[in-house]
């Protein structure tokens, strides 16, 4: 399968409630607003200058409750990455950040896909320190368990250079998979 470098598409996963549309929209708009709409699940493309070079970003606000099977069966194209999030004041979504991670690479092996998907792991809302229930080590950890897994904090709330680098890092990883195989 020949993948177009120029064309990226990311799908962004997790629990609900841990700000995946947030940063979404963070990263779109360089906005935090507040409340997302959910419930339904969202693909939007948007042109990102990578370096100098544009590239067509493809991203999938994904449902958490979909099942990977479904999901991965009715995608046209297997996503290029995946950034899998959950909030650093929500243990349980740390904890299924991790079966998901788990569970993508399970089901990548079924189908006996050879490519090796690129993750980033990103414990959102590290603005709320005091409510913080994983500590940044058990993130960085977890994402070393993962073959091509990168790790980052996020604050959809407070950051939009950070929101923005992290993005990038995810197009740049899945540019490079791509050209790979
Ligand atoms: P989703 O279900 O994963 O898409 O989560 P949302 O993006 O809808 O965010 C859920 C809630 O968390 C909303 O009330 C957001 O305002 C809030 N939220 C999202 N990101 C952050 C963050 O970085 N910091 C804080 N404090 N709140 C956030
Ligand atoms: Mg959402």
């Amino acid at each position: 399968q020949i993948s177009d470098p120029r064309f990226i598409k990311l799908v962004i996963w997790g629990a609900k409630g841990v700000g995946k549309s947030a940063l979404i929209v963070r990263f779109l708009t360089r906005r935090f607003i507040g409340e997302y709409l959910s419930g339904r699940e969202i693909t939007y493309q948007h042109e990102v200058n990578l370096s100098g070079e544009w590239i067509t970003a493809e991203i999938c606000d994904a449902l958490p409750c979909t099942s990977l099977h479904k999901h991965l069966s009715t995608m046209t194209s297997h996503p290029d990455a995946y950034v899998i999030v959950y909030s650093v004041s929500e243990r349980e979504s740390f904890e299924y950040a991790c079966s998901l991670m788990r569970d993508v690479r399970r089901c990548y092996n079924e189908l006996q896909d050879e490519k090796v998907i690129p993750f980033v792991l990103v414990g959102n809302k590290s603005d709320l320190d005091h409510l913080r229930e994983v500590s940044y080590v058990e993130g960085a950890e977890a994402s070393e368990t993962v073959t091509a897994c990168s790790f980052a904090e996020a604050s959809a709330a407070e950051s939009f250079p950070e929101t923005e680098e992290l993005f990038k890092g995810v197009f740049r990883l899945a540019k490079t998979n791509n050209i790979l195989t």
